[in-house]
């Protein structure tokens, strides 16, 4: 599996199969441009030295060594052939290998090729949407599970393009921050979620609104003052809100824990979004300075299973609350799961779809 962007290229195991087989003075291999990472490699591939060399083909005495990298992608095929495999093959395995080898090619280019283009024009399209402001975004509501009692709405960022079809925001929005866009996104989803929801806000101090950020924007000075910004502009205090970044975001740690300190002081509150499917270590977790952590979907949606995943929502509760963290379930979709959470954490607060869809902010739940 081959991913890049928002793309991701499968190939089958059985692809390649016949060919590594049919000659065994046939080496291959898939690597990354450095050699660093083998994906794959068939037959004897001790004449195949990944990175060695950028030069397209090369004799290791009787075998000919070949490779070719992805202009985009980090992405190298090498083979080689001792000279008497190509030449003391029939002639039909021989045509059947370059007739093969092109198929291959063909199809692999032309697969990234039209990848290349559809996240181009996406790209370009999302750089219009943006600058010309016309992201939406919907509130859903978090309720307390035990009186199932509205606590506050997180923001959702929404795409729907002129044909009527909704992007989905975990892909246009990985795809604005690789783009440059990411800046200009999360002031767009402040500055509009700030607007809507300070009368709502404002009226119950016991609500809150949790907004989505990466760990870019939280490092990036200016947005911080930003965001002072608009909650003074908007009569928002910094306590009705939420920051949430994902546990993936673990790079620049220390500035990263300075910063969430420095936002914490001025009184926003700080969760950590899909608890369980990063990759932090316990260390990293205990010495951030959090108010809650959100436990993601998959997790709640296994628990009480007999699953792997099922059963690590107990523990996980259990450790947020040794790290003495308020805790917010994600995925919510049943009484069952309601009344589960309910019983392993019954402080939990919860959001999903038995508690309240995403919606516009005229279509806001009262209670
Ligand atoms: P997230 O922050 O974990 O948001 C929760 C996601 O779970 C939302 O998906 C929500 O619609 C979905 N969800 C809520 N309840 C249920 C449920 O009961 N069942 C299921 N199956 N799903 C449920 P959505 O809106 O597609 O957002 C996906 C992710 O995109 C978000 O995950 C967040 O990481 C990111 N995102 C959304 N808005 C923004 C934004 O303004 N800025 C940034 N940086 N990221 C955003
Ligand atoms: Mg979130
Ligand atoms: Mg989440």
């Amino acid at each position: 599996m081959i991913a890049a962007g928002d793309a991701i290229l499968f190939v089958a195991p059985d692809w390649f199969r016949n060919i590594a087989e049919a000659d065994r003075r046939m080496a291959s291999m898939v690597t990354t441009r450095d050699g660093q990472h083998v994906m794959r490699a068939w037959g004897d591939t001790t004449t195949l030295m990944p990175g060695a060399t950028e030069e397209p083909w090369h004799d290791f005495g009787p075998t000919r060594v070949q490779r070719a990298c992805d202009d985009d992608y980090d992405l190298c095929a090498m083979a080689s052939l001792r000279a008497s495999g190509l030449w003391g093959g029939s002639l039909q395995a021989v045509l059947g290998l370059c007739l093969l080898g092109g198929l291959a090619g063909v199809g692999v280019n032309s697969l990234l090729g039209a990848s290349r283009r559809r996240r181009a024009s996406l790209e370009a399209r999302l750089t219009r949407v943006i600058r010309n402001d016309r992201l939406r975004v919907v509130y859903q509501p978090l309720r307390r599970l035990s009186d199932r009692g509205l606590v506050g709405f997180e923001a959702l960022v929404r795409w729907t393009t002129a044909s009527g079809d909704d992007v989905p925001p975990d892909v246009f929005v990985r795809l604005a921050e690789a783009s440059g866009l990411g800046r200009s996104l999360a002031r767009q989803v402040v500055r509009k979620a700030f607007t809507e929801m300070a009368p709502v806000l404002r009226a119950d101090a016991g609500l809150y609104l949790g907004i989505n950020l990466t760990a870019e924007d939280l490092l990036d000075a200016q947005f911080h003052e930003y965001l002072d910004e608009q909650a003074a502009h908007h009569g928002i205090a910094a306590t009705s809100v939420v920051l949430e970044i994902t546990e993936r975001s673990t790079a620049m740690r220390d500035d990263l824990v300075r910063n969430i300190r420095h936002l914490r002081a001025k009184g926003y509150r700080f969760y950590i979004d899909d608890f369980g499917t990063g990759y932090s270590s316990l260390d990293y977790l205990a010495t951030l300075p959090l108010d809650a952590v959100k436990i993601d979907k998959l997790f709640t949606q296994a628990a009480g299973s007999d699953s792997v995943v099922g059963q690590i929502f107990e523990p996980m509760c259990t450790m947020a609350m040794a790290l003495r963290v308020g805790i917010v379930v994600e995925g919510i979709e049943t009484e069952q799961q309601a009344r589960h959470v309910c019983r392993v954490a019954p402080q939990a607060i919860g959001q999903g779809w038995l508690l309240g869809r995403p919606v516009a902010i005229d279509d806001l739940p009262k209670t």
